[in-house]
């Protein structure tokens, strides 16, 4: 069967094109390896109603794409984590501490942060988010790191550790390990007081869980969704692009949009599209990080004046507050290879002793506990992009952009991931399409 346009993935960003491309009064289908839609969006409903999102959570009041999708759909958002009353904890080998500054912090350490941080902010007012490479010193920010960059600014080893940390938290991967082009980049994409602004990158969730954004999406495309086919190679050509499945079965159609991401990507056998692009395309490279949900039957860490937030040393890097009683857990790359080589029935009980260590004997005992290793999951293959230093400039001026009738979204394809890559991708990759007829 011929349609006019097949998008592949069925995460936000194959589902926000495919619905505009219908909007448009294109034929559309929708292939998607799994059983369900949301890729990185994904929920559970407990038998108490409460639904755990064990991927993609949060977004910001900065996440314009976002929020106004989720307008169309008629679907409430509610502040985050960010209204959870109480301090911050962190916590390392040799302590803990609540709220600011952190326990290793030294006389001028915090001085010395801000001014760093405001310096940080500053650099990324001279970076354009959607041409980095155009940056006349483009190259030399692309090859310092984070950690680098600080140190050359004369950062006090704690203060680099809280910078650390703080990537840590977001399972970004090391600052030793991130280009300061990069970082620059994402922060121009958003930009903020401060390198990271909790308020506008995850001041806001959905009321009703994420992952409803994709499920109600997939309600609407109904039958031009194709559930349980992997795609396993393309064939792109002028008017008549070929999509093999696994199975063998071949469709066709006049233009293809991938929304694959970069992992699963490189897997799908490619012909038609130029050299250059495949390189770029092939190369992006992702952060592998797992999330750990611990549900509770009421906010406990609320007695001892914390809020639930954590930045830590552990095999976690960060907690946060889901909503009522549940506790959400990032595993950083960092770290991911320490709890694939934790025999699987250790893997809990021992995030839950460190769950513990923060916020008290309670965390020992939850009603419940997800841990989904969204890193070597093969449909996934990561969790966000990853721009070690030098890759912005390898990747290229091609990251994001098409070939027609080859067309790429995703996160991947946004400055560091997000739902708000997903959805901003999608939607301008369907009108990309629809404007060339
Ligand atoms: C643990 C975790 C926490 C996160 N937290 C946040 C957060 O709080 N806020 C935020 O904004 N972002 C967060 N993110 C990131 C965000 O969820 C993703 O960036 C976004 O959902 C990705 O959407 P996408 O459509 O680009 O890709 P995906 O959601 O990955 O969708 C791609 C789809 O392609 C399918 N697929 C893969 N290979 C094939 C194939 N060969 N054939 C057919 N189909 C295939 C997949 O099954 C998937 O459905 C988080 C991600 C994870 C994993």
């Amino acid at each position: 069967m011929h349609h006019d346009v097949i998008v592949l993935g069925a995460g936000l960003a194959g589902l926000s094109a495919a619905r505009d491309l219908a909007a448009g009064g294109a034929d559309v289908l929708l292939l998607e390896a799994r059983d369900r839609v949301g890729g990185r969006v994904e929920q559970t409903r407990l038998p108490d109603g409460r639904t755990v999102q064990l991927g993609g959570e949060v977004v910001g009041r900065a996440h314009t794409a976002y929020l106004a999708l989720a307008e169309e759909l008629g679907l409430a958002l509610v502040p985050s984590y960010v209204d959870e009353p109480g301090k911050i904890t962190r916590a390392t080998p040799e302590g803990r501490s609540a709220g600011d500054p952190p326990h290793w912090f030294g006389p001028g350490d915090l001085a010395q942060h801000e001014r760093l941080s405001a310096e940080f902010v500053a650099l990324a007012a001279d970076v354009d988010p959607e041409a980095p490479w155009a940056h006349p010193e483009a190259d030399a920010l692309d090859r310092l790191s984070v950690g680098g960059w600080l140190r050359s600014r004369h950062a006090s080893p704690a203060v680099v550790r809280l910078w650390e940390i703080g990537q840590l938290a977001l399972a970004d991967g090391s600052c030793e390990r991130t280009s300061l082009l990069a970082a620059l980049r994402k922060n121009a994409a958003v930009p903020s007081s401060g390198p990271y602004d909790y308020e506008d990158w995850e001041g806001l969730r959905l009321a009703d869980g994420s992952a409803t954004l994709a499920e109600v999406m997939g309600r609407e495309l109904g039958g031009r969704i194709r559930l349980g086919s992997p795609v396993a190679a393309l064939e792109v050509a002028p008017g008549r692009c070929a999509v093999r499945l696994a199975t063998g079965e071949t469709l066709t159609a006049g233009a293809v949009v991938s929304a694959l991401p970069v992992g699963p990507l490189r897997s799908v056998a490619i012909t038609g599209v130029g050299a250059a692009r495949l390189a770029s395309l092939r190369r992006q490279r992702q952060a592998v990080a797992a999330k750990f949900t611990a549900v509770y039957d009421e906010p406990f860490w609320r007695e001892a004046g914390l809020n639930g937030l954590s930045e830590c040393e552990g095999v976690l890097g960060s907690t946060w507050p889901q909503s009522n009683g549940v506790l959400s857990a990032l595993v950083p790359p960092e770290r991911y290879g320490v709890l694939l080589g934790t025999p699987p029935q250790l893997r809990t009980p021992e995030l839950l002793e460190e769950m513990a260590g923060m916020f008290g004997d309670r965390a020992r005992s939850p009603l419940a506990c997800h841990l989904r290793l969204w890193g070597t999951d093969p449909w996934t293959q990561g969790y966000v992009t990853q721009w070690p230093p030098g890759e912005v400039m390898a990747v290229g001026p091609l990251h994001g952009t098409h070939e027609p009738p080859f067309y790429v979204c995703g996160s991947d394809q946004w400055v560091a991931g997000y739902m708000e890559g997903a959805v901003r991708t999608g939607r301008a990759t369907a009108r990309e399409v629809l404007s060339r007829g």
